[in-house]
């Protein structure tokens, strides 16, 4: 006899403290870059599942950063992959925290502290008790793949990236566990989310001594000059897919539920229709009495994900050369013809998680698009494979100073991953 999504449910309230308690586990654990082990982790997770008979594999390709899989084994022949990692990134300054970053501290109004608690330890937390949870029943339809991986917050190196490099993640659709899921209230699932595309300019001049700068030829001066040209790709307007028309406008509609000034509000009401673009690093200069003769800056683009980097590239290139310095060249580190990835909301995977989400909440959840990156874009980047998320994190709370999670939040998300192979029809 299978067990109801009710039951179940009813089942993961009674393992509330222990969704908290694993969690609180998981961020007394070292995994901060820029060492970002994640092989203590590991080891608890082993433990854990260990205790209670559910098989489990460790692939690595670094000693210190291994990844886990944790598989359920279902009756049917599909297969759902989750994945979350296990990385976090450094506390940053001490003084900023008023609980400890990697004290786990749980407090009496429901509360876990720490770095990782809302990216992503707590939502790893949840997938350890669905599976578990899981593993306890007698049948379910469909077989489900754990994962829990290193490096996604350096760009997935001996994480996401070699998985579906070496072909090691296998799935037919795959939920991905990083992100904000909203509130019970109003629910949230990840469509996928915007893509990277850099550009450097690099300028050239010639040295001379600094009492007799008319000698030489001030390649930061020319630097300067161009970098305002290259923001006017924030003017572009960007082509975005129909199918995503409204999923934007959702977007835009849940990310102004937090507090911003009128200028913040203005920038978020064009961050999907154009590109956003921010200079992040500049170099030049070599002494206080030397014109410099090289000079570099780098800019930031995001792209909306189904725009076409292609054109932006294109049109950046014409900005640069309307500046009319010809010793100023742009180049584009990542030259990909697509920018980031998303999912179609028509799809019965998307339908399907929908379902599952608003029997967990009693509310029927929102499609929306993420800002930054995923393990998702390396699994798209090999594998071709459907990607929803449904995240376990506070919004906004992600690489912040006291950064922390909720176990409302965390029940939330263990429903969704344990209902979802009950009720997946494909
Ligand atoms: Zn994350």
């Amino acid at each position: 006899m299978m067990m109801s999504v009710e039951e179940v449910f009813t089942h993961i309230e009674k393992h509330r403290r222990e969704l908290a308690e694993v969690c609180s586990q998981l961020i007394q654990r070292p995994s901060a870059h820029p060492e970002g082990r994640t092989a203590e982790c590991v080891t608890y997770i082993q433990d854990y599942f260990d205790q209670l008979g559910i098989p489990h594999e460790v692939y690595r390709r670094n000693e210190e950063k291994p990844n886990i899989v944790v598989r359920v084994k279902g009756t049917g022949n599909k297969k759902i992959m989750w994945v979350g990692h296990l990385d976090v990134v450094p506390e940053g300054t001490p003084e900023l925290w008023t609980h400890p970053p990697y004290g786990g501290e749980i407090t009496e109004d429901g509360l876990i502290w720490g770095r990782g608690s809302s990216d992503m330890k707590g939502a790893c937390a949840a997938a350890m008790v669905a599976a578990r949870v899981l593993s306890a029943l007698k049948e379910v339809p469909n077989s489900i793949d754990f994962w829990f991986t290193a490096d996604e917050e350096v760009g997935g190196g001996d994480g996401a990236l070699w998985l579906a490099q070496e072909r090691l993640f296998d799935g037919d659709v795959c939920i991905i566990g990083d992100g904000s899921p909203g509130t019970p209230e109003s629910p949230a699932i990840d469509l996928g989310c915007k893509g990277v595309a850099g550009a450097r300019l690099r300028a050239r001049g010639r040295t001379a001594h600094g009492s007799r700068p008319f000698l030489g030829d001030n390649a930061l001066d020319k630097l300067l000059k161009v970098i305002p040209y290259v923001k006017q790709i924030a003017d572009y307007p960007l082509e975005v897919p129909d199918e995503l028309e409204a999923t934007v406008a959702a977007t835009i509609e849940y990310m102004m539920r937090e507090e911003f000034d009128e200028d913040q509000q203005n920038a978020l009401t064009r961050l999907f229709n154009y590109p956003s673009v921010t200079l992040n690093l500049l170099n030049g200069g070599v002494k206080t009495n030397v014109v410099p003769d090289y000079a570099d800056a780098y800019f930031d683009i995001r792209l909306t994900p189904g725009s076409n980097p292609v054109k932006v590239r294109e049109r950046i290139s014409a900005l640069v050369k309307a500046a009319g310095e010809p010793e100023v060249t742009v180049e584009f580190p990542r030259p990909s013809k697509t920018a980031g990835y998303y999912d179609s909301p028509n799809t019965p995977f998307a339908r399907q998680l929908a379902e599952v989400v608003e029997k967990a909440t009693g509310n029927q959840p929102i499609y929306k698009l993420l800002t930054g990156g995923t393990d998702a874009v390396r699994i798209k980047q090999f594998i071709d494979l459907p990607c929803l998320g449904f995240g376990s994190s506070i919004e906004a709370q992600a690489h912040s100073p006291n950064e922390h999670n909720s176990v409302e939040l965390l029940d939330m998300s263990c429903k969704v991953y344990a209902a979802f192979p009950l009720i997946y029809k494909g």
